[in-house]
């Protein structure tokens, strides 16, 4: 089946989601085979409006390109396009990069699309799918078009943002515990951790077996989100000795894998968490035994 790059962008409502959804709308239109990251970008043509975020995808799809073109027209109308100028702000973009290698000059449709090479916001997620275009990347493209960065994951979804932004909310008040649900009964709660102390605080030296008192003070990993714990494969041993950084788990949060890094050196003295395991915010996964 013939393969088509897709390239999308919004700036208007939320353009995260826009973008999302139009991805998903297309996978009724061919196989989606690949999908960018998602980008933002400096707005083109037209700066005075919201920053764009864009993404690439490649379809492999039995419609011609005309036909092709008028299903992503039908896509940005649901999606609520609605007409503007050129260049202007919008719910949806979606143009043809290209089609194969169909070449087409017709007054409302031309394959490849002639904006590729000098925009940068249409190049960088092209890049990430197909690799011919990584090499153009590199090479330097005529630069009509300003800044265009990768999201951070976090940027990406919204919901995350949010519970994080929560729990950092929660953790500078003194309530002992928050619950939110919504309308469907589900919910989360926050509860403060029982356990004290602070991120890297220094605490009261464990007692080692033989009834002394450890002189090295004791660092409390503690889950900087609420999700499942994973420790890492394998499981890291009670009084392995770190050297340097080190992943000891994650805690996988609405898909997303954060991973638990030891930074520095020290002695693992406890693994507060089992693999799999539920944990809220604050609550300590690892303690690490620092030597002075
Ligand atoms: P640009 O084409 O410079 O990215 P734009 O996306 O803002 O500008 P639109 O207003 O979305 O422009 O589309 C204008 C017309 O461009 C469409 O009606 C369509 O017929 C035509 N067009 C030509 N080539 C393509 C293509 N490869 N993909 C999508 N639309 C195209
Ligand atoms: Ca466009
Ligand atoms: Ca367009």
């Amino acid at each position: 089946m013939p393969i088509a790059a897709i390239g999308l962008g919004s700036n208007q409502g939320d353009a995260v989601a826009n973008v999302q959804r139009a991805i998903e709308r297309l996978r009724e239109v061919g196989k989606v085979t690949a999908v960018s990251r998602l980008y933002r970008s400096a707005p083109y043509g037209v700066r005075e409006q919201p920053d764009f975020i864009n993404a690439a995808v490649l379809l492999d799809t039995s419609l011609p390109p005309r036909a092709l073109l008028q299903k992503l027209q039908a896509i940005e109308k649901d999606l609520g396009r609605r007409p503007t100028y050129r260049w202007g702000p919008r719910v949806i973009d979606a143009d043809i990069l290209y089609y194969d290698e169909a070449r087409i000059d017709e007054p409302d449709l031309v394959v490849p699309h002639p904006g590729i090479q000098q925009r940068q916001f249409v190049l960088a997620p092209l890049a990430d799918i197909d690799s011919r275009y990584a090499d153009q990347l590199r090479s330097g493209y005529t630069a009509e078009s300003g800044e265009c960065t990768p999201l951070m994951l976090e940027e990406r979804d919204d919901l995350a943002v949010r519970l994080r932004r929560l729990a950092k909310t929660f953790d500078e008040t003194d309530l002992i515990s928050l619950r939110v649900s919504d309308e469907a009964g589900n919910a989360i709660e926050l509860h403060r951790a029982a356990r004290g102390g602070v991120e890297g605080a220094q605490r009261e030296s464990p007692e080692l077996s033989d009834g002394k008192r450890e002189s090295a003070s004791v660092d409390v990993i503690k889950a900087n989100l609420v999700g499942i714990a994973h420790l890492v494969k394998p499981v890291p041993a009670v009084g392995a000795q770190l050297e340097g950084d080190r992943e000891l788990g994650y805690v996988e949060a609405l898909g997303i894998r954060n991973p638990v890094v030891a930074r520095g050196a020290g002695r693992l003295v406890s693994v507060l968490v089992d693999d799999g395991q539920a944990v809220e915010y604050g609550q300590p996964l690892f303690e690490i035994a620092r030597v002075p």
